[in-house]
């Protein structure tokens, strides 16, 4: 076993001062039984653990880390910007230019608030949705995360329409009941909610292309649906495009697919690595939010300069680039390796991918909801996990999650990490 003294010493004081010895659970590698790596730094694709151990890095500080960590572009900005003090609560010229960034690169965000995470851009986005409709009820759908929003905490329900359960304890049952949680990729179900709760919806809330429990995507047409029934019964289509926006494509998933939603939440990419979210849509909805209207929405931190600069900073240097043709080409790659591999080593499982996200589901089903997204077997997972993290290669600790590609990540990572998957497969198959 791979030797962990220092990071496990860590985790251990940790543990008693940090619920679970973590700022955010997926980190703790509970369900891995075994304590997570510290990292102590990260330069393109890799981590260097407290170990000294180095990590070729698919998981990308969860999804902002498209350049690699710690791009130069970025870390120049950040420097640039700090002697000029942290932040001051008051206007600056560099939140205009993020706010004309945003909006010229995606075309629906006529007008754009920024806040200091995706949890902050998704719920205000609903308590926007909740204003300008005045409707209450909210359609989200199972598997799809919206941040730790407590009226966004539900699960799917065992019935497409019956009440949203609490995912959390906290999440009074009352306020989860405002939320439908619906099965992804299924159009009757949204059709039979829109039918009972008619003119109470106020809007629907997706991840385009769903990335929070695996990796999967919409069957061809039913985003294009999700516009037109919500635009038949006036209720708001809210793109959550937190991990997908400046990733699927410069404009996201609805640049892509060429949809136009009424708002739109942004994070991660858009922070450059600093905490950072944004949502925007159409200039009249945008224009209920305090203080030109009756929607509340506010942050002492919101548009931090430093922040902002991050931002710009890694939105420019993907601009410059072919960034979205390279990270399709090394997509392609692991794609083409991941797919030998897996014939070779006889697993028929499923794998998914767009771009520089993919996702390896330990199942033989095909993935495109969260029902069939939870028939991988995890016992499985785990030995592939281990296998890969020992061979220097670090997934996400979850099989609910996705991989993300960057353009640090050079020809020769793919392949390693192709190499080290196939050992880790064969681990994975042998029980
Ligand atoms: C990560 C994520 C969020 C929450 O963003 P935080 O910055 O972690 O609060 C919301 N929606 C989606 C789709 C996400 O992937």
């Amino acid at each position: 076993m791979v030797a962990m003294a220092i990071s496990e010493e860590l985790f251990e004081r940790a543990c008693r001062v940090i619920p679970g010895g973590v700022n955010s659970p997926v980190r703790a590698f509970r369900r891995l039984e075994r304590a997570p790596f510290f990292v102590k730094k990260a330069e393109g694709c890799y981590l260097t653990d407290e170990d000294d151990r180095q990590y070729i890095d698919y998981v990308g500080t969860w999804g902002p880390a498209i350049l690699g960590h710690a791009p130069k572009p970025v870390l120049e900005a950040v420097q640039a910007a700090i002697p000029n003090g942290l932040g001051y609560g008051i206007p600056t010229r560099v939140e205009v230019t993020m706010a004309e960034t945003v909006c010229r690169w995606v075309p629906s965000i006529e007008k754009v608030r920024m806040t200091n995470s995706g949890t902050e851009a998704t719920m205000s986005a609903i308590r926007l949705a909740r204003g300008y409709t005045g409707r209450k009820y909210v359609v989200k759908f199972a598997g799809c995360y919206h941040g730790h929003v407590d009226s966004l905490l539900v699960a799917a329900g065992s019935g497409a329409l019956t009440h949203g359960e609490p995912d959390s304890a906290g999440v009074p049952a009352e306020f989860a009941s405002l939320t439908l949680s619906l099965p992804y990729n299924n159009r009757e179900a949204l059709e039979e909610a829109f039918a009972r709760y008619r003119g109470q919806i106020a809007a629907v809330i997706v991840e385009p292309y769903p990335g929070n429990a695996g990796f999967y995507l919409p069957r061809p047409g039913y985003l294009e649906f999700l516009r037109e029934i919500t635009a038949r019964e006036g209720a708001l289509l809210i793109f959550d495009e937190v991990m997908t926006g400046f990733r699927i494509s410069p404009a996201g998933v609805q640049g892509k697919l060429g949809i136009t939603p009424d708002l739109t939440t942004l994070g991660k990419i858009i922070g450059g690595g600093l905490p950072v979210g944004a949502f925007g849509g159409r200039r009249e909805i945008m224009d209920c939010v305090s203080p030109l209207g009756p929607v509340y929405q506010a942050g002492t931190l919101s548009g931090n300069p430093v922040a902002m600069a991050a931002g710009l900073a890694q939105l420019r240097a993907l601009e410059e680039g072919d960034a979205y043709g390279r990270l399709e080409y090394l997509g392609a790659r692991l794609e083409e390796g991941v797919r030998a591999a897996l014939r070779d080593v006889a697993l028929p499982l499923t794998f998914k991918r767009s771009g520089s996200m993919f996702c390896l589901f330990f199942t033989q089903e095909d993935v495109v909801d969260l029902d069939s997204a939870m028939t991988g077997d995890f016992g499985m997972f785990r030995r592939y996990f281990l296998s890969m993290l020992e061979q220097g290669v670090y997934v996400a600790p979850s099989p609910y999650e996705t991989g993300f590609i960057s353009t640090a990540h050079s020809e020769a990572d793919i392949d390693a990490t192709v190499a080290a998957m196939r050992v880790a497969l064969r681990a994975a198959a042998r029980g």
